[in-house]
């Protein structure tokens, strides 16, 4: 059966990405014998040129007869007058309620020849290789009632049922399984209620993981050790507001925001997503670092299509061409030769090739 991916380019940089991420999903369809079927599908500000709103029927349609979608990114300063709802981020929000994925995963990775890229010193971020998974559809930004009691006073509601911190603390350890088996988990539970119901649902939660190794983090302490110590982490589990801090916080690791992929799981249909935004200032030039798109691909293959081994060697194939020099503008030191975005994507589909042949030749001996 073929994987079936829905396609969401969007604006700005997202064809431009996607179209890379599109490329290599089908390369790897090819080298390994199972195959990918795509189809394309308008949302944002492009949506809105020709459907008049930011996701049409029809792409939410498409969205949930597909396995998985793969989304570029959404949004262009043309619509900033314009109310929330005719918004091209709208569409995004919309998307992600309707698909439902309760778990956001963000990896944050040390490309080991990336480290001079980051702002820490080498010997602190090293080998740092962070997966943080946020509770996504719960907390604070939803919990109820919220509002302005008068035009000087406002309330939020930051409430968790078990059921909610049971199902996304069960994907940290699924996760943790297939990592290095090391799960700390961020609350605040020295002054929140809602961190120590977190606290002691986790815990019961690890008894089932006996093979992985659970901690709990105060929150600050956790945000400090990230900034001090991030290769200490493996997986992080926050919940909804935590998880959003500690996520971009995490990605001060990697070296480059263009290099971050995303992945909300857990609903009706996966969705896969670069962490960066449309990049209008970069946008329709082939300056873009496809990257992000790829490694959102990567997560794909492994997370909905069960094709683990490939999605390993996609990641490979990035790690190759990063260790070989290939460098989009946001990652080239000066002096540095600047590839394009389209030039990216070839050199990770050369270095794929190159895994693939020589393993291919390993078990042909
Ligand atoms: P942005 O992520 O688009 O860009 C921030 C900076 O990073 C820019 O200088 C940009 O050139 C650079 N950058 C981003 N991605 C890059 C890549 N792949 N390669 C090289 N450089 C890259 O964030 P922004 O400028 O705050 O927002 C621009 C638009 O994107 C806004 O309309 C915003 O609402 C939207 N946005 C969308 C998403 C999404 O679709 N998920 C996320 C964030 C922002």
């Amino acid at each position: 059966m073929p994987l079936k991916v829905a396609l969401l380019p969007g604006d700005g940089i997202g064809p431009e990405v996607t179209a890379e991420a599109a490329r290599l999903l089908t390369r790897v369809a090819d080298l390994y014998g199972h195959p990918v079927q795509f189809s394309s599908h308008a949302i944002g500000g492009e949506a809105i040129e020709r459907h008049g709103r930011p996701l049409p029927e029809e792409t939410l349609a498409a969205c949930l007869d597909a396995d998985a979608v793969l989304l570029g990114a959404v949004g262009h300063p043309r619509y900033e007058g314009r109310p929330p709802a005719e918004r091209p981020e709208a569409g995004l929000l919309a998307l992600r309620q309707a698909l439902g994925g309760f778990a956001n995963l963000r990896p944050a990775l040390c490309h080991p020849s990336l480290v001079d890229r980051t702002p820490f010193r080498a010997d602190r971020v090293q080998g740092a290789d962070i997966l943080i998974v946020r509770e996504l559809l719960g907390g604070l930004y939803f919990g109820e009632p919220r509002g302005f009691s008068s035009p000087d006073t406002a309330f939020n509601t930051l409430v968790y049922s078990r059921s909610e911190v049971e199902r996304i603390a069960r994907v940290a350890f699924d996760l943790a399984r297939g990592r290095r088996r090391r799960v700390a988990s961020a609350d605040k539970a020295n002054v929140l209620e809602t961190s120590r119901l977190w606290r002691t649902v986790v815990t019961e939660v690890a008894r089932d993981y006996p093979d992985v190794a659970l901690e709990h983090v105060y929150i600050d302490t956790c945000a400090m050790r990230l900034a001090t110590a991030p290769a200490s982490f493996d997986v992080i589990l926050a919940d909804n507001l935590f998880g959003d801090i500690l996520s971009d916080q995490a990605a001060s690791v990697a070296g480059s925001l263009g290099v971050l992929p995303s992945a909300s799981i857990g609903g009706q249909v996966d969705l896969y997503e670069p962490v960066h935004g449309s990049a209008p200032d970069i946008a329709g030039q082939g300056l873009a670092n496809p990257i992000g798109a790829i490694a959102s691909a990567a997560m794909l293959l492994r997370l909905t299509g069960g094709r683990p081994h490939e999605a390993d060697v996609l990641e490979r194939a990035i790690e190759t061409a990063l260790a070989a020099g290939a460098r989009t503008r946001d990652l080239a030191a000066p002096g540095e030769r600047i590839l394009s975005t389209r030039e990216m994507g070839e050199a990770i589909e050369h270095a794929l090739v190159d895994i693939h042949d020589h393993q291919h030749a390993y078990h042909a001996v």
